[in-house]
């Protein structure tokens, strides 16, 4: 019977960046894809927002210690310097987000070539875990295979499509760790009938101030068929999970100050475009008159644009979302070593760790620091054996 020093589940982006870090060991990569790393060749519009300028744990959901952690062993300066060293120079684009200079199967091939000598078995679909004695014991769907230690790096659940799966949390939690519902995250939010006027402006995007929770986001908001999306309403997602948001649709405005005109109708001083204005008007029953002639309550409804609260039915579901909040709880794993504190050589990294970023890349850095401190522990691991 072989036993592998590492089994690492899932040829992502946490699994190869690993497995760079493990080559002297005994590795196999278990992927039911035909293929690497999925995901990375879709993101960042087929560029891979690899990581940002601004890194903090404030750009995330979960606990900030935990995170702040991790990153202190690993973090954007160290993941730039590491991509750098193998040949690839990230651009920056969209202010501080860094980027593939042309495609993000460059990032994909520098794994693989920083892995090179590591098997990854393709197209083995992982079905479960158990820890017999000292090895863990690994089904998959071309048999079973034994290590020494195991690493989950099987992401979350969303775009089935391309391979993803909830096999990490079902893994997990068979061996004792409790999770964190998942949740569809940096996605499109559904609305109930009363906002259902949004949707006729379809195709329009507007500059934002989101307050969701204790959060103020700013940013583009896109009308969409389904209801709200664009950057800010993908961020927003990540922080909702019922009850209000509300919209400032005149950001760094008063509205007062709007209506210099007096008799003007208040419609054609309103800074936005018409079809937003207009749709407003209708939804709240305003009438086109001068803002001075208004009635309290008509004033009242106008200063809505400004904070416009209202719960949204949903999100638009995991084939939308980017990532999947919720997962593995971070208090029964070691930061220092991303060793499950419950089963002694289980590990985690990545997005199957109750760890979520904001758009800008948070996701990837996530990924790559997550899985460059489980390589460390799963190198004192081995080497203590
Ligand atoms: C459309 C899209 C665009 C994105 N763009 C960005 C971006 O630009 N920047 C950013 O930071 N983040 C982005 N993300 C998020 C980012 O892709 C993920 O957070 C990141 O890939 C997580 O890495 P991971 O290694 O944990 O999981 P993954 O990269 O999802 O890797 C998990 C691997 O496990 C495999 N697997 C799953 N189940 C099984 C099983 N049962 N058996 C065997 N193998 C299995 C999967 O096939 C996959 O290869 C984007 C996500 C999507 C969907």
């Amino acid at each position: 019977m072989q036993i592998y020093d590492v089994l690492i589940l899932g040829a992502g982006a946490a699994g190869l960046m690993v497995a760079t870090h493990l080559k002297r060991y005994n590795l196999l990569i278990l992927e039911h894809n035909p293929r690497p790393a999925a995901k990375i060749a879709i993101s960042g519009g087929g560029r891979c927002n690899i990581t940002n300028q601004i890194l903090s744990p404030s750009y995330y959901l979960g606990d900030k210690e935990f995170i702040a952690t991790v990153f202190k062993a690993f973090d954007n300066h160290d993941l730039i310097h590491f991509l750098q060293r193998h040949g690839l120079e990230p651009v920056i684009r969209k202010g501080t987000q860094y980027f593939c200079p042309t495609r993000a199967q460059e990032l994909i091939d520098l794994l693989l070539q920083t892995s090179a000598g590591v098997n990854i078995v393709y197209e083995t679909e992982v079905q479960g875990v158990e820890k017999v004695e000292k090895h863990f014991r690994v089904t998959t769907s071309q048999g079973v295979f034994h290590a020494k230690t195991v690493l989950i790096a099987t992401g979350g659940l969303s775009y089935s499509r391309i391979g993803a799966s909830g096999i990490g949390f079902t893994i997990a939690e068979s061996l004792g760790h409790r999770i964190i519902p998942p949740r569809p995250a940096l996605v499109g939010l559904t609305l109930q009938p009363e906002q259902s006027w949004m949707k006729a402006l379809s195709g329009l995007s507007l500059p934002v101030m989101v307050s969701v929770g204790r959060r103020t986001l700013t940013g583009d908001m896109l009308f969409a068929h389904r209801g709200i999306s664009g950057p800010v309403i993908l961020d927003t997602s990540l922080y909702w999970n019922q009850g209000k948001i509300t919209i400032d649709f005149l950001p760094g405005k008063k509205l007062k100050s709007l209506f210099k005109s007096p008799n003007k109708t208040a419609m054609t001083q309103i800074p936005l475009p018409k079809r937003f204005v207009k749709a407003f008007f209708d939804a709240l029953e305003l009438p086109n008159i001068a803002y001075k002639a208004m009635s309290e309550v008509q004033k009242q409804k106008l200063s809505w644009l400004k904070s416009y609260a209202f719960a949204p039915a949903g999100t638009f579901g995991y084939t939308k979302a980017e990532v999947t909040k919720g997962g593995v709880a971070t208090d029964e794993i070691n930061p220092f070593t991303m060793q499950s504190r419950l089963v002694e050589g289980l590990f985690f990294a990545g997005e199957v760790v109750d760890v979520t970023g904001q758009l800008g890349g948070y996701n990837f850095q996530w990924a790559f620091s997550s899985a460059v401190v489980a390589a460390q522990g799963l190198s004192l691991q081995l080497s203590s054996d």
